[in-house]
């Protein structure tokens, strides 16, 4: 099941002993398992046509929101490796075991607290991945520059560049991006997850949300929470949760869709097909 080079290496390098392993489903890019040594249960993740630095990509990210000013919990990261000719790259982790039930209410305010995770300017020092796509995280003082120059349009770029989307697109986005000053509120940096919907947090056994497969940056706070909206949305307890914290300002609702405009261009790189007539009946509202 896992790799025969993957599982000798890993015994090696960590002097571990792999007793069994089982695989995980739910991913929607690389394989994944929950593998029993004699030091314990782990979680493996590995995938033989990643970029070489996918998985330090993803590793560096936990890292961040584990350091970060929140209780949010965040697997511990125990090893990451590249691809090489006869082994695929892969990240290992700490294995969590998964809760009936979670307190939603203080997940939400433990994002808050995150977002209150701050930087000089937002990106990040390094560029990183979202899904198996290049996210461009060049640091920029003001985020509408940040939000046009590294979200959307390098997005928009790969969409004609594939033929997903036509030139003509960019006049839609040019209209909009004009209005963006009067959209958007005033925001600092905030440590964001950047890839939040329903499938990368768990419950864990104490009913504790865990955060994985982050595409993390610093950005507008109201970022990860029009993520959370993206296919249907998180309980209602996880917003109450999260202003008590932090109050939303008036008008989030509508600012949700250009916000997500950037996953939806995401969804648009990766499948084509419907995600693209949303994206250009979103812009044409504007
Ligand atoms: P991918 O990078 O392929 O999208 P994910 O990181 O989303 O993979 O992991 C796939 C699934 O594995 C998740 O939906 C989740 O159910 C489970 N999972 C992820 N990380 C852990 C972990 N540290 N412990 C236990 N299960 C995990």
């Amino acid at each position: 099941m896992i790799p025969t080079e993957l599982s000798t290496h890993l015994s090696e390098t960590l002097d571990l002993e792999i007793k069994r392993s089982q695989s995980v489903s739910g991913g929607s890019i690389n394989r994944a398992a929950k593998i029993t040594t004699n030091k314990g249960d782990f979680f493996l993740k590995w995938n033989r046509s990643a970029p070489n630095d996918f998985f330090e990509k993803e590793a560096d990210g936990l890292k961040r929101l584990d350091q970060a000013k929140s209780n949010l919990r965040v697997p511990n990261v125990i090893s990451t490796g590249k691809p090489d000719t006869n082994r695929p790259g892969y990240l290992m982790m700490e294995f969590i075991e998964e809760g009936r039930s979670g307190n939603s209410f203080e997940f939400g305010r433990q994002l808050a607290l995150l977002h209150q995770t701050g930087a000089e300017q937002y990106g990040l020092v390094s560029d990183n991945y979202i899904g198996s796509l290049p996210q461009s995280n060049r640091q920029h003082r003001d985020w509408i520059e940040f939000f046009a120059r590294e979200r959307i349009e390098p997005q928009i770029k790969m969409a004609i560049d594939s033929g997903k989307l036509i030139t003509d697109i960019n006049q839609n986005w040019n209209r909009l991006s004009a209005k963006l000053n009067d959209i958007f509120p005033a925001s600092t940096p905030s440590l964001l997850h950047g890839d939040l919907w329903g499938g990368n947090y768990l419950f864990d056994s104490s009913g504790s949300a865990v955060l994985i497969d982050p595409a993390v940056y610093y950005g507008h706070p109201e970022m990860d929470l029009a993520f959370t909206k993206m296919f249907g949305g998180f309980s209602g307890e996880f917003y109450s949760g999260y202003e008590s914290e932090t109050p939303l300002e008036p008008g989030f609702s509508e600012r949700v869709p250009i916000y997500n405009l950037y996953p939806l261009l995401v969804h648009v790189n990766l499948f084509g097909g419907h995600y693209a007539t949303q994206f250009k009946s979103i812009l044409r509202k504007y």
